[in-house]
C-alpha cells in the first residue's frame, strides 16, 4: 500500500506539516494536521499579509486556518492575530495570565524602552490556556518568565516545541533571551530548566532559527548554562551567604503531562 503524502506545507518547510513564515522581527510557524491548520504567534500587524500570502502560495484559502496559538503577549508575537481572526474566525489560544493584555485591558509586561516604542494590537482571545492544557495535537507547557503567562506548545507525539521567546535558538543551538528582556529572570531560568526536561526532538523559537534535530541536547546545554549564570548572579549580589546551596532556588513550575 502506498504511503500517505505528506501534508502541504504553508510556507518555508522546515519539517512535515511545519511551516516558517519569516518576520522582519519574530517567527511565525503553520502547522497542519488532523484537518486543522494552527499558526503559532501571528507576528507584527503587517507580517498578516506574509502569512496571507504563504496560504496563497500553498493553494488554500486563508480562511483555512483554523487556530492561532500565541506563545505570549508582545505586540512582534500577536500583532497579526487581530485581522486574521477577523478574516478567518480562527481561534485564538493564549495562557490565563496573558490574555488580559493581549485583549488590551491589561498593561504590556515588557522593558519601558518596548513599551515606549512598540503598541499592540489587541485580539479577542477565544480560550484561555494552563498549564497541561490540550489543543489539538499540542499540549500546554506553562513556561514562565519572559512574561507571566508565556507558555510553549509541546507536540508529545512528535517531540516538537513551539517555545516563543522562553529561549532563542540559532542554527548553533539554544539560550535564555537577553536578561533584559524577561519580566521575571529567576522564572525564566527555571523555565528552561522544565523544558530541558521534556522530549524534544526540533525546537521553534519565536526569534532565530529553528533547531531540527537533537533540539533536547540544545535545551539541556542551555539549562546548564543558565544554571551556571543564576548561581554567578546570586553570589555576586548577595556574598557567600546568598549561595544556592544556602538559599534554594524557588519552585520551579510543575512539571507537564508527559505523552
Ligand atoms: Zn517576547
Amino acid at each position: 500500500m502506498a504511503s500517505a503524502a505528506p501534508p502541504e506545507v504553508i510556507g518555508e518547510r522546515v519539517l512535515d506539516g511545519v511551516g516558517w513564515v519569516r518576520g522582519p522581527v519574530a517567527n511565525v510557524f503553520t502547522f497542519r494536521e488532523g484537518g486543522r491548520i494552527y499558526l503559532v504567534d501571528s507576528g507584527f500587524p503587517h507580517n498578516a499579509s506574509k502569512v496571507r500570502l504563504a496560504f496563497r502560495e500553498a493553494g488554500l484559502p486563508l480562511s483555512s486556518l483554523t487556530d492561532i496559538l500565541l506563545t505570549h503577549q508582545h505586540p512582534d508575537h500577536v500583532g497579526g492575530a487581530a485581522y486574521l481572526r477577523w478574516v478567518t474566525h480562527a481561534k485564538v489560544s493564549c495562557h490565563e495570565m496573558d490574555a488580559p493584555t493581549v485583549e488590551g485591558k491589561g498593561p504590556m509586561m515588557a522593558p519601558l524602552f518596548v513599551r515606549l516604542f512598540l503598541s499592540p494590537q489587541p485580539v479577542q482571545v477565544d480560550r484561555v490556556l494552563r498549564e497541561g492544557d490540550q489543543v489539538g495535537p499540542f499540549t500546554v507547557v506553562w513556561a514562565p518568565g519572559h512574561t507571566l503567562g508565556s507558555v510553549a506548545f509541546y507536540h508529545p507525539e512528535r517531540k516538537l516545541l513551539f517555545c516563543g521567546d522562553a529561549l532563542v535558538t540559532s542554527r548553533r543551538g539554544a539560550a535564555l533571551a537577553r536578561p533584559f528582556s524577561n519580566f521575571d529572570p529567576d522564572q525564566a531560568i527555571s523555565s528552561v530548566e522544565k523544558l530541558a526536561s521534556l522530549e524534544v526532538s526540533a525546537v521553534f523559537a519565536g526569534h532565530g532559527h529553528p533547531i531540527l534535530s537533537n533540539g533536547g541536547r540544545a535545551l539541556r546545554e542551555a539549562a546548564k548554562k543558565v544554571s551556571k549564570r543564576a548561581e554567578h548572579r546570586w553570589w555576586t549580589l548577595v556574598g557567600p551567604e546568598g549561595h544556592p546551596e544556602t538559599h534554594p532556588k524557588p519552585e520551579p513550575p510543575p512539571t507537564p503531562r508527559s505523552a
